[in-house]
């Protein structure tokens, strides 16, 4: 097991980490920027290192320090939390070079699933049913006229290297082709620094559905069930559930097999989400995150397992420690994500707070990293915190949600916790009727 672990992360996943370091007997080590001595991550660390200014270029996103870091301080191995640098190979790599653990996969599995043409060829290769659509990079007109026309229109243009919602043009018939292949092309080359791009079929009502998957890297994969994460603004996630509303039993057990068989075909190690589109009972792959995701404790509330230590033992060499059969889903959890953010126009709304009040009772978890007093730096992304309510089913959970959030206080800057409260009292939502563009349409309609 390791002696030493430096957090390379911040804000609540910083914290997350950490207390799951401490409860395994690891010493921790964190590293931040200029803006972020006042953090609660870096109160509860064994050590602190300071690498640079705010900018997350000059700091969580400067390998050079955070290698230095290491050194001084002797740790062992380096958790990435989500973001910044999680899903860096070079990163893996240099660490590796270093005779430091990543905690992840290994720097090529990264690569793999980091370009999306590759990721959806290999998905394809090991039995994970793709989004139909080209086989490669699509470059002339003709052949994307082909192709979309074999397919069948609406078809979605998407950049190899897009992320972040970024790069992606859907044409809705052959006349819109030619031009979207354009733009998109440009985007992506502007954009990313690669102009690849390929065709699919654009699904015009599917839902979000994600596997969390687990590779021991010795040719072992198990799932631990899916999320639906259909509540989407922008493209980001806003609020997330496990299971998801509109799977049953054989569905999940089915489609987490196949999922669980390909992690261990690929000799994966650590924790992977497998992303899918879903929509008339079928799902299709649209891409691999390989890192722990924002909303894994929706998870780990209805398995009772905590995935940060499964992480850390398995990057240890310590194996996984359950078998798929040993992995129970109990009950519904779901998580909101609490954003510094105006409710209704989503612009960031940093500033101090001066009040902070979390909720308490049966089945609520709030992990985040703020409290009274502290002051939000406007450098990094909005999320000050993530509300997960577990029941013994979804009917419970809402009740209890809808108390939680009455429960929450956050005094001194917006934040959207109104927009929770309004949706815990939607009919849909409480029927659990919702696709990927649900959410946009009521923001819309709201105002
Ligand atoms: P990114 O890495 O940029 O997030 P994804 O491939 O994960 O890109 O797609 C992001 C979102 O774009 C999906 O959640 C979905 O809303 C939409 N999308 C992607 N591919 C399709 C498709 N084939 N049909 C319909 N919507 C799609």
């Amino acid at each position: 097991m390791f002696q030493k672990i430096l957090i390379a992360n911040r804000g609540e996943i910083a914290l997350r980490v950490l207390r799951a370091c401490k409860e395994l007997g690891i010493q921790t080590v964190v590293v931040h920027s200029t803006a972020d001595a006042d953090a609660m991550h870096v109160r509860l660390a064994d050590e602190s290192v300071c690498i640079g200014p705010p900018p997350s270029r000059d700091s969580y996103l400067n390998i050079h320090q955070i290698v230095a870091a290491c050194e001084i301080t002797g740790a062992d191995a380096v958790h990435p939390g989500y973001g910044f640098l999680s899903e860096n190979a070079k990163f893996a790599d240099i660490l590796a070079a270093h005779n430091i653990t990543f905690i992840g996969p290994s720097g090529d599995h990264i690569r793999v699933m980091g370009d999306k043409i590759e990721a959806k060829r290999t998905a394809k290769r090991l039995g994970i049913p793709v989004v139909p659509g080209s086989d490669g990079a699509v470059t002339e007109e003709k052949e994307a006229k082909r192709i979309a026309a074999e397919i069948g229109y609406p078809v979605i243009i998407k950049a190899s290297a897009g992320g972040g919602g970024r790069g992606m043009k859907v044409a809705r018939s052959e006349a819109d082709l030619e031009v979207a292949l354009q733009t998109a092309r440009s985007e992506a080359g502007a954009a990313f620094g690669d102009d690849a791009v390929y065709i699919e079929k654009y699904l015009e009502k599917p839902r979000h559905i994600e596997v969390q998957v687990f590779g021991d890297g010795a040719g072992r994969g198990v799932h631990f069930g899916e999320r639906d994460c259909s509540l989407q603004r922008r493209h980001q996630k806003v609020w997330e559930e496990a299971p998801s509303p509109a799977l049953n039993a054989e569905e999940r057990a089915h489609i987490g097999g196949v999922c669980a068989k390909a992690i261990a075909d690929l000799g994966y190690s650590g924790a992977g989400t497998i992303e899918f589109l879903y929509e008339n009972g079928e799902f299709y792959f649209i891409e691999m995150n390989t890192r722990l995701q924002v909303e894994h404790p929706v998870t780990e509330a209805i398995t009772g397992i905590d995935l940060v230590h499964e992480q850390i033992r398995v990057a240890s060499g310590g194996g996984l420690s359950v078998r798929q059969e040993d992995i129970r889903f109990q009950g519904h959890a779901i998580e909101c994500r609490i954003n510094a953010e105006d409710p209704r126009t989503f612009t960031p709304s940093p500033g101090t707070i001066t009040h902070f009040h979390t909720p308490g009772g049966l089945g609520i978890r709030v992990d985040s990293g703020v409290y009274s007093g502290y002051k939000i730096p406007p450098y990094y992304d909005s999320l000050i915190g993530k509300l997960i309510v577990h029941g013994r089913n979804r009917v419970e959970c809402m009740m209890r949600l809808r108390r939680a959030l009455d429960e929450f206080v956050v005094d001194g800057i917006k934040t959207t916790l109104p927009l929770f409260r309004d949706l815990v009292g939607n009919a849909d939502i409480a029927n659990g009727e919702y696709d990927i563009h649900w959410l946009e349409k009521y923001l819309a309609t709201e105002d």
